[in-house]
């Protein structure tokens, strides 16, 4: 069973051992008995072997991290609320005041709102950069730059992160490289696989998969970091900040990754047929789609990536024309997130990125008219028909 390719072990895991359960149990409980000698061993240092309370963590937690670190070539992980909590609780975890970042210029709007702002309230400075300019990262590197903070493909721009090439970069300054791996997942890209030290990701999108539980897992695969350093972030930083996942939502998001490679097969078949009907029509300005010859990475993207992936951007001209074509789609849903088996649109200028400052959205590759799709499972013919139709 060593040997099973990605789609088999998306697929299986252990039953539960003392009941057999082929479908792993929803331990809903907040806390636990200190019976027999569970006390005994509490006291004498005993964590993860024992269950004490659910913001600690609990079994249903526990089996979706052994699970999700299996797909993603990690030697741990760590689930937390929310993919934010993934992301906070990390950088937390590890920084301290008088550190420095070096973070893309575009990554999630909430995210670079915690690097331009929140972040920095602790003394954590943070410098941005196109981190797929390897000179422009290595200048912007200090003696005091502790993390290299990436996204694999850029939210919504649909640049890639070049990680093997910023990895070699960051491990040869003693750098921790963070990669933010939701728009991908890991039936598009590993980044362990190309180097990556931590990885985030937010469970809510293609993981989970049916928009209905919200949650986030941090992988760690580092020969910087300590073998044990997320359970460090799990007993030092998530169980004081409390961004602990609920057991009923992991047991949602681990039943949604058994069929992540199928669901994100079709929505990459599906999103390559609309980003080449799109490129056909005279309306649209640029299409943004890695699996596209016309994208600038393409040929990186063929290197890092097992598939080009469900995301894809176009622009029109103007917000108001973008905005009339979202309201106009029947089958598709103008909605915040993605990652789902239903066709989601947005207009990210004025929705996911609408508190950035229109200079610095300009700076991230984001105009008025862009439109992101989130590209679903229905048929490739009635998603094109429904553009068309809303298009028209
Ligand atoms: N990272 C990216 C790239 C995202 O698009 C999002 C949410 O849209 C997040 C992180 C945050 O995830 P969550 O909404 O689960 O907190």
């Amino acid at each position: 069973m060593d040997d099973l390719d990605f789609a088999s072990r998306a697929v299986y895991y252990e039953p539960e051992a003392s009941t057999q359960s082929i479908s792993y149990p929803i331990y809903m409980s907040a806390n636990y008995q200190y019976a027999d000698d569970i006390y005994d061993q509490i006291v004498d240092g005993a964590r993860k072997e024992v269950n004490i309370y659910s913001r600690c963590g609990n079994p249903s937690e526990y089996k979706l991290e052994e699970h999700v670190a299996q797909l993603a070539g990690a030697t741990a992980c760590l689930a937390t609320a929310s993919g934010m909590a993934a992301i906070s609780h990390a950088l937390l975890g590890l920084l301290k005041a008088g550190d420095h970042i070096v973070a893309d210029l575009t990554t999630y709007s909430s995210t670079h709102e915690f690097f331009d702002h929140r972040i920095q309230d602790f003394g954590i400075e943070v410098t941005f950069v196109d981190a797929s300019d390897i000179a422009a990262v290595e200048a912007a590197i200090t003696d005091r730059t502790r993390v290299l903070y990436v996204e694999t493909i850029a939210n919504p721009t649909m640049k890639i992160a070049p990680l093997r090439a910023l990895a070699d970069l960051a491990h040869s300054r003693g750098i921790v490289v963070f990669c933010d791996n939701t728009f991908a997942s890991p039936a598009v890209c590993r980044p362990h696989e190309h180097g990556v030290d931590v990885v985030l990701e937010s469970a809510t999108k293609f993981m989970g998969g049916h928009n209905d539980a919200v949650g986030g897992v941090i992988t760690l695969r580092s020969d910087i970091l300590p073998a044990d350093w997320l359970e460090q972030v799990r007993w030092n930083t998530l169980t004081k900040l409390g961004g602990a996942l609920s057991p009923f939502n992991a047991w949602l998001l681990l039943r949604g990754l058994q069929t992540l490679p199928l669901r994100v097969e079709r929505q990459t078949q599906n999103a390559l047929a609309l980003a080449e009907w799109l490129e056909k029509q005279p309306q649209v300005r640029k299409v943004f789609y890695p699996g596209l010859p016309s994208h600038p990475q393409h040929e990186l993207t063929q290197r890092q990536f097992d598939l080009p992936g469900a995301m894809l951007a176009f622009s029109l001209d103007t917000e108001d024309q973008a905005v009339r074509v979202l309201k106009g789609l029947k089958l598709g849903s103008f909605a915040a997130s993605l990652g789902g088996v239903r066709t989601v649109t947005q207009v990210p200028g004025t929705m996911a990125f609408l508190d950035i400052p229109p200079a610095e959205r300009e700076q991230m590759g984001i105009t008025d008219g862009m439109i992101r799709v989130s590209v679903g499972i229905e048929s490739a013919r009635d998603i094109i028909r429904d553009f068309e139709q809303a298009m028209r």
